[in-house]
């Protein structure tokens, strides 16, 4: 095996910046050296401008370009960056071979370390799959898993075409899809994820499968939510919907905390009856900003309507500042990624709760509690956001034999992410035992008000949550069986042990 002097070079200063991180982050568990060595060396025999090492401009680019500061930090031995589904086949084999560990990245927009970037192992980078392109009749969309949903909107625009897709940007499309996916459509046509007609996947065994409800119905229903434990998805199929011109109607009232009765009570009326117009989509953020708590709605409409009377009880409450209007799909993604900077040390957590508005109320109660004692954090950016999953959506999680989130309620639920952002490693702990009482304290108080719901959504959860069992008994063994089917030897389970597992939460992975 000829290795180049670069590339020799590259892989020990690879293998000298992981041990600088492992100083750093002690969870951390390295690769073998040895086996990544042998799989970066096998992969760069076969695509020698595909693979970049440390020291290189490439990998430099690379590692800058996840959303997270701990993504950032937890540089891989190489990274290989496939342009099709025989090149993804071909880094799987060989991560096989070689028993080296692997991360899959798409967007980069997971959070915590080693989610979508394998520390001193392979971190296989999908953003050279990027096809966006129409089915003749226009009825599905054939999209690349390396593409963001910016990228996704924008060429689609001129063909009067939307799909079912993240809400910010920079998004990737194949974290977001695999993990669920909420949209400003999900109460007309559902989640990602139950938008998908076909999936085309690179299985353990390195097979390409083209799968979908009549093909694979097991492995069709376990991809929908079901995140990475089963294959490397390279393209989705996504059914498409008229939105002529790209245009809509959208963006964000702010308001001082005095209102915030006013707010959360129009946010639990609208999602208690918003199934009488599901072109309606809303998000309620509270954020400690500029010393003082504040709170915002995100608003918005499926039709370049303005001011929908579904938002008339928001529109009433006096405002500090309002953003809405008729604008594209694509820019209304831009907008709000321009409140989601990269480069910050980054947390999310989540839970679900039954809709109620004593529940919503004791939920920012409890945020503004325990933030306090952490708000002199430099640079801390803490929100705790409030969406609901609307019966639209629950009902719309039966289509198509089902999805694997074990939704099973009749009811609206409350949907919690806690996002903080903030600068320095010395407040990470802090932060995150903050973020871990929320969680505690309010699904407790849900649990005594008989207001509890188990579900875990994968896209908002931190490493430290158990997502998979959260889906029910019943989910959870089918997702087992599953992949005990397509990937009997537990590659995914094993090698790529960064994200969300079928029995393990991240943290324990490692
Ligand atoms: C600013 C911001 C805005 C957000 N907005 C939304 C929103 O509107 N709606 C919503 O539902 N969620 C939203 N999220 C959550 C988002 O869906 C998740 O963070 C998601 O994981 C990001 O996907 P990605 O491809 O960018 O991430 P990545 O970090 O690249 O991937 C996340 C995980 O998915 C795996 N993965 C990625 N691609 C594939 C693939 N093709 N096959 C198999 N596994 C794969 C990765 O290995 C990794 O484990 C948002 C997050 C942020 C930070």
């Amino acid at each position: 095996m000829v290795l180049s002097v670069s590339l020799a070079l590259s892989l020990r200063l690879a293998l000298l910046s992981a041990l600088r991180v492992r100083a750093v982050d002690p969870i951390i568990r390295p690769a073998s050296n040895h086996s990544c060595f042998s799989a970066c060396s096998l992969l760069a025999e076969r695509f020698p401008s595909q693979v970049h090492s440390s020291g290189t401009p490439l990998y430099a680019a690379f590692e800058g370009s996840f959303w997270s500061l701990q993504q950032a930090e937890t540089p891989p031995y190489c990274v290989f960056r496939p342009e099709s589904a025989p090149e993804v086949s071909a880094a799987i084999r060989t991560a096989r071979q070689t028993q080296c560990l692997f991360a899959v990245r798409s967007g980069g927009h997971a959070a915590f370390s080693g989610a979508s970037n394998a520390p001193n192992g392979l971190t296989i980078d999908l953003r050279g799959l990027n096809e966006v392109a129409l089915s003749d009749d226009n009825t599905i969309a054939h999209i690349g898993t390396g593409n963001t949903w910016y990228e996704v909107y924008s060429t689609l625009q001129p063909s009067n075409l939307a799909v079912i897709g993240g809400r910010v940007a920079a998004i990737g499309v194949g974290g977001l899809t695999t993990g669920g996916g909420i949209s400003f459509f999900s109460n007309l046509h559902g989640w990602a994820c139950d938008n998908v007609q076909n999936y085309e996947v690179v299985t353990a065994s390195g097979d390409i499968l083209q799968v979908n409800i009549s093909s694979c119905p097991d492995l069709y229903y376990a991809l929908r939510g079901g995140g990475p434990n089963f294959g490397i998805v390279t393209r989705f199929d996504l059914f498409t919907y008229p939105l002529p011109q790209g245009l809509m109607w959208g963006g964000t009232l702010a308001y001082l905390m005095n209102y915030s009765s006013s707010i959360l009570a129009a946010f639990t009326d609208f999602g208690m009856n918003v199934q009488s117009d599901p072109n309606a989509a809303l998000i309620v953020a509270y954020a400690y900003y500029g010393g003082q708590y504040l709170a915002s709605v995100d608003l918005e409409y499926a039709k370049p309507s303005a001011d929908p009377t579904i938002f008339n009880s928001f529109k009433a409450i006096p405002w500090l500042q309002d953003s809405t209007g008729i604008k594209t799909l694509a820019n209304i993604t831009l907008e709000f990624n321009a409140s989601n900077p990269s480069g910050l040390r980054e947390t999310y957590w989540t839970a679900t709760y039954q809709l109620n508005y004593t529940m919503a109320s004791y939920i920012i109660d409890i945020f503004i509690e325990e933030t306090n004692p952490v708000a002199n954090a430099t640079g801390i950016l803490p929100a705790c956001v409030l969406q609901v999953i609307t019966t639209d959506q629950l009902s719309q999680m039966s289509k198509y034999g089902g999805n694997a989130l074990g939704l099973s309620s009749t009811q609206p639920l409350i949907l919690l992410n806690l996002a903080y952002m903030w600068e320095n490693v010395e407040d990470d702990k802090r932060i995150i035992q903050a973020c871990q009482n929320i969680i505690k304290r309010t699904v407790a108080k849900s649990r005594e008000w008989g207001l509890a719901e188990d579900y875990l959504y994968m896209n908002y959860a931190s490493q430290f949550q158990d997502v998979v069992p959260s889906y029910g008994k019943e989910n959870h063994e089918k997702l087992l069986d599953v992949a005990r089917k397509y990937d009997p030897e537990g590659v995914f389970q094993k090698l790529q042990p960064g994200y969300f597992k079928l029995n393990r939460n991240p943290k324990s992975s490692r």
